[in-house]
């Protein structure tokens, strides 16, 4: 036995706190998608981009099929989790996607939402900020649905409208 089991090919799916940590690869695809670039280039502090930069050629952007689109956001409703950007809904998207087509994914982010939805898909997770991160972090709470920003995170509510907190990094120190 063994030499009939093919080994599963990895990917990579990387969110904005993957990309702005310098998450660099070790074996496998890496991939991420438009929204998320996006996100890092507006979102993301000043100092981070030259990173951004050097991470986005390495990270193939893909565009998820419909189908698996509308399967996240069906999961979403069902699970009443609303701390989802549209970002991490195709990156969960193409995780679902690639699984389907029997590669391994493993979806790297820092964000709880993103990675309670990757439990329940059954898929792989790399929590970035266990991996390595050698500097202090300092989170920036936001809201993904008013665009809200500000304050340090604590898992609480939007003040304008209510909806789950996201965070994301804001800055960090290398001491
Ligand atoms: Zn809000």
């Amino acid at each position: 036995m063994g030499n009939s089991i093919v080994k599963e090919q990895k990917v990579y799916i990387l969110d904005a706190s993957a990309i702005l940590f310098g998450f660099t690869l070790t074996e496998g695809h890496q991939v991420t998608c438009r929204e998320v670039i996006e996100e890092v280039r507006f979102g993301g502090a000043a100092p981070y981009r030259a990173t951004l930069i050097k991470e986005e050629a390495r990270a193939k952007i893909v565009e998820p099929k419909e189908k698996y689109v509308k399967i996240v956001e069906k999961k979403i409703k069902e699970v009443g989790e609303i701390g989802l950007s549209e970002a991490d809904i195709k990156l969960l998207a193409i995780a679902l996607e690639f699984k389907d087509k029997g590669y391994q994914p493993i979806v790297v982010s820092a964000d709880y939402s993103v990675q309670n939805l990757s439990l329940i898909f059954n898929i792989n997770i790399e929590k970035i900020i266990h991996r390595g991160v050698s500097g202090k972090i300092r989170w920036v709470s936001y809201c993904p649905n008013c665009k809200y920003a500000g304050g340090v995170f604590k898992g609480g509510k939007c003040p304008v409208c209510g909806s789950r907190l996201k965070r994301r990094p804001g800055s960090l120190s290398f001491k």
